[in-house]
């Protein structure tokens, strides 16, 4: 305070060097200097206006007094003053109090005191300047001034002068008239379902919709693409955001949405401010749009582009994504992390198409949801309820997909937060997103949390001084973080390789991607599964089933690659070479079986029974147009060659032997005994 109102010192000297035009009238010349000089003078706020000048003539001095209005509102004893002679030289400038308040309560300034140069107060940009009153427990109301300062990624906040001696009083978050209240979910309507009333916070002023500092929401207009949205959601007569929520599928229209994600993302993104001090800007606010009521099941951050602003959307169809604070808490983690860190989604190697960075994401958005609501359990309501209080380990979990693998690393952060606490967590964790590699993948992410616990509690030890607010942190952090990595596979090698074990009738699932999610090129999934022959194994036979989308509704695409003795080998093509439709890579496999086969033996034909000890690998790729497809697989074990598979009614796979082996089918290689044998050998298996 007492720097800005020294600068304000050096203004006003500056300003009496000034004269004002000759020949006006006193008073046309002292008000047009002061509006030449607004901002010197603090008046540089919308709607400041002057009043009507009190003038006195005093040894040949013309004293001009003009009271300041704020939007036709007195700013209370506030008032600038200007001597002027009879040339029309200004000789003096004041901005300050009258000192008086009415007749029988006095309040001079003390002589010499600065403070009386209060209009320098109001010269913050952008800043506005409102009369008001504050509550002091022993005087009961005093006359204030109140200053609402936005200060560039922060917390806006309002000083209050005493409008009587212009000493500051205090300083308050923003607030000018009370929070309405709002209607919300605590958590989501099957944890929670009372409805709770919370006070909105941080609303712009006159808080009659739902945007503040911190997120601006409103419903889509067009509920299919929602290129625009406008607020639907308004204040009854008291002020007050209060409806009812409608559970029903295919609600587009309802207010109760728009309140729920007001008050969650603003809750998580003030936090992140005040926590971090972390200054994200969405196209250069700390408010980020939000959008409720479109037709879709899923929510989504989008980091927007030099066309569209960032914003998150929630989905309306049959559940309403809005409802779920972890929904909330995860999309704005995406605001968290891609404000810092930007990343490839998948990286290519020989093994298939690597998700590891798009796991990562999803993972420190997981832990920004659970970290922030203290509970593990995330999305609740939505039907993709995952928790982070799990054993998942690599690489057995991996499903070749980010908020799949992304439930190994929020139960590994889960884990450390239990074990070291969750301040020391949250500051861990939001260090290491400003120098993890864009390409880390899962033992650089647990090296980089690391080697930030390490930091923090290097800085905690140098001193309080420089401790910065986290002085609980230990050395020993680091090592926790190493060991639950380690619990959870992320350090081995066949994790890093994605090579997931396929034990006797362990089922399995992957996620795959078509060409409408793949530039229109077909890719390879994300890992490969691994069979490992015992004494007794000599063969094996996959049952794998479409599982998304409905089988009956779209045409299945994706193809089988197995080889033996060694993974899969991929080579990835130059994009540039690659057609629309056509595979982005080939493929160096003993077996690849098109047409999205159901049953895949192995050996088959004329290849060797499997060894003991031999591993088998087997990649999906994709073909089809599907955005994303789901595929299950099982391993049987075989102890003898399997019956061969007919066409007899039951679904046929055409099989061809690559890498020198013999071409041939299944029709050709065994006896076509027909489905009755078939029938036969799979419920033998399946028993
Ligand atoms: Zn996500």
């Amino acid at each position: 305070m007492m720097r800005l109102i020294s600068a304000f010192i050096t203004a006003l000297a500056l300003l009496l060097a000034a004269t004002a035009r000759a020949g006006d009238n006193p008073e046309d010349s002292a008000r047009r200097f002061v509006r030449g000089h607004a901002s010197a003078l603090g008046m540089d706020f919308p709607q400041a206006t002057l009043g009507d000048a009190s003038h006195s003539v005093h040894l040949g001095q013309h004293i001009l007094s003009f009271p300041v209005f704020h939007r036709d509102l007195p700013v209370f004893f506030h008032s600038v003053t200007v001597q002027i002679d009879d040339e029309g030289r200004v000789l003096r400038v004041t901005a300050g109090t009258n000192g008086q308040i009415d007749g029988d309560t006095v309040h001079p300034c003390p002589d010499g005191e600065p403070a009386r140069d209060f209009a320098h107060m109001l010269d913050l940009n952008p800043s506005m300047v409102l009369s008001g009153w504050l509550r002091d427990p022993e005087e009961g109301l005093i006359p204030a001034i109140r200053v609402d300062v936005h200060p560039f990624a922060r917390e806006p906040y309002s000083i209050y002068l005493d409008a009587r001696s212009l000493n500051p009083l205090e300083t308050q978050p923003l607030m000018w008239t009370a929070d309405p209240l709002g209607s919300v979910f605590e958590e989501n309507p099957v944890t929670t379902p009372d409805v709770q009333t919370v006070s909105l916070q941080y609303l712009n002023e006159p808080k009659d919709i739902l945007e503040g500092a911190y997120a601006h929401v409103g419903r889509c207009l067009d509920a299919e693409t929602c290129p625009e949205t406008e607020p639907t959601a308004f204040p009854d007569d008291d002020g007050n955001f209060i409806f009812n929520p409608h559970l029903g599928p295919y609600t587009l229209n309802d207010p109760f949405s728009e309140v729920n994600a007001y008050h969650n993302i603003s809750r998580i993104n003030h936090w992140a401010r005040d926590t971090f001090g972390w200054e994200g800007l969405f196209q250069g606010n700390t408010w980020i749009h939000v959008k409720v009521g479109q037709a879709w099941y899923n929510a989504a951050f989008y980091g927007g582009n030099d066309e569209i602003a960032a914003y998150i959307v929630f989905g309306q169809d049959v559940i309403d994504f809005a409802y779920d604070a972890d929904v909330a808490f995860h999309e704005f983690g995406h605001a968290i992390n891609r404000s810092i860190r930007s990343h490839p989604w998948y990286l290519r190697d020989a093994y298939g198409m690597d998700v590891s960075p798009f796991g990562i994401e999803e993972g420190f958005a997981d832990i920004w949801a659970t970290t922030y609501s203290g509970d593990p359990v995330m999305n609740s309501y939505v039907l993709l309820t995952r928790t982070a209080d799990n054993d998942l380990v690599c690489p057995d979990d991996l499903m070749s997909e980010g908020h799949m693998e992304a439930r190994i690393l929020a139960g590994f952060g889960w884990d450390v937060r239990q074990r070291i606490g969750a301040h020391a967590w949250n500051h861990i964790v939001y260090r290491t997103l400003h120098f993890l590699e864009s390409n880390a993948v899962f033992d650089d992410f647990v090296e980089a949390l690391a080697k930030s616990a390490e930091d923090l509690a290097d800085e905690a030890l140098a001193g309080p001084a420089n401790s910065k607010g986290w002085p609980e942190m230990e050395a020993g952090f680091a090592d926790i973080i190493m060991e639950e990595g380690a619990t959870r596979g992320l350090f081995d090698e066949e994790c890093l390789r994605r090579l997931v074990p396929l034990p006797d009738g362990t089922p399995r699932r992957i996620y795959g991607y078509g060409r409408d999610r793949t530039n229109k090129r077909n890719r390879p999934t994300g890992l490969q599964w691994k069979i490992t022959g015992d004494d007794d194994t000599k063969a094996f036979r996959l049952y794998l089933a479409w599982r998304y989308p409905d089988p009956d509704e779209v045409e299945p695409g994706y193809r089988v690659h197995i080889s033996r003795g060694h993974p899969v080998e991929v080579t990835w093509l130059n994009v540039d070479d690659v057609e629309e439709g056509e595979d982005e890579f080939t493929v160096t496999a003993d077996l690849t079986v098109e047409a999205s086969p159901e049953f895949v033996d192995f050996p088959v034909c004329g290849l060797a029974p499997l060894e003991e000890g031999e591993n088998v690998y087997i990649l999906i790729s994709a073909n089809t147009k599907e955005r994303i497809f789901v595929v299950d697989v099982e391993a049987f074990y075989l102890t003898t060659q399997p019956p061969p598979l007919t066409d007899g009614g039951l679904p046929t796979v055409s099989v061809a032997a690559a890498g020198g082996g013999p071409s041939c089918n299944h029709l050709a290689c065994g006896s076509t005994d027909g489905a009755q044998s078939l029938l036969a050998a799979i419920s033998q298996i399946l028993q």
